[in-house]
């Protein structure tokens, strides 16, 4: 049975009902982790209150901002983390960002600034809040992050966001082989495309929907509960044997070759 009773979780990305992230927080939930939750914060606190209100339901005993460009932010993410919790059992890093203008056009035209940002935000930001992560996680532990096909194919105007999703999943494996030893477990959800506000930043986002409606084994997209429902199994013992690698959750679209 799927049972995360006791496991404290920190989950990053939520940005609003649409998110990943939120759809992973409310699986994890209702498998009985307890959850801290952190959001990314405006100079308005506009953001802060409105995933505040969206998290309410779910009872987070932590609620933290923290921007992973800000090193400060990150440690004390996790000193409140260890001051709260003494441990960190399950940490899910769903986040990413790349200028709106690096996701259409030319791929050729991606400054050296976009593209700095884009792997910064997107695929450091894994090596960063991992490494804050694995003192803590000092029962074993898992991390799973949400990348794209897109990282390992080229889909059109994914551009520099699609060289990102690479290094992140390169950076699975090579964390998922250092922290192997210390039973801490490193892997990816491949989610097949789902209207975000990320998403929406791609050009041609909804073609992109549509012909995986078409295409996919299963004639559908996916949504948010079923990445849930995946990441909690990659966060629980159901999966005690998997690390390294990448789970496609998009209806099986990345098989097909026509
Ligand atoms: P979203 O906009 O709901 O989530 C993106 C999150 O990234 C937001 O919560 C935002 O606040 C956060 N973020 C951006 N910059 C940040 C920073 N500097 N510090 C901390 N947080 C920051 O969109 P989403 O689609 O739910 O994206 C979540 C993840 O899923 C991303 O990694 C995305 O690439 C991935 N993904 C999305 C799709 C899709 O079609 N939506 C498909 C596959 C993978």
């Amino acid at each position: 049975m799927l049972d995360l009773t006791g496991k404290h979780a920190l989950v990053t990305g939520i940005a609003n009902n649409r998110s990943i992230a939120w759809g992973i927080a409310q699986q994890l939930h209702a498998a009985g982790a307890d959850l801290g939750i952190t959001y990314l914060p405006d100079e308005k606190g506009k953001h802060e209150r409105k995933v505040k209100d969206l998290v309410e339901p779910l009872s987070p005993s932590l609620f933290l901002p923290c921007n992973v460009q800000n090193d400060e932010q990150v440690t004390a993410t996790f000193d409140a983390v260890k001051e709260k919790w003494g441990k960190l059992d399950i940490l899910v890093h769903c986040l990413a960002f790349a200028n709106r203008d690096d996701l259409t056009g030319d791929f050729s035209a991606t400054s050296r600034e976009g593209f700095q940002l884009a792997l910064d935000i997107s695929a450091y930001s894994l090596l960063s809040l991992s490494k804050a992560a694995k003192p803590l996680m000092t029962e074993g532990g898992s991390i799973v992050t949400l990348t794209y096909l897109g990282g390992v194919r080229v889909i059109p105007n994914y551009n520099v966001m699609g060289i990102a999703k690479a290094a992140l999943e390169m950076n699975v494996r090579y964390l998922a082989s250092e922290l192997g030893s210390s039973n801490i477990r490193v892997n990816g959800i491949s989610a097949g495309p789902i209207r975000t506000l990320a998403s929406s930043a791609v050009g041609g986002i909804l073609d992109m929907i549509h012909h995986v409606e078409e295409m996919a084994p299963l004639r559908r997209t996916v949504t948010q509960e079923e990445v849930g429902k995946a990441t909690a199994f990659l966060c629980s013992d159901l999966s005690s044997g998997i690390t390294g690698q990448i789970l496609y959750v998009d209806s099986g679209y990345n098989i097909m070759g026509m």
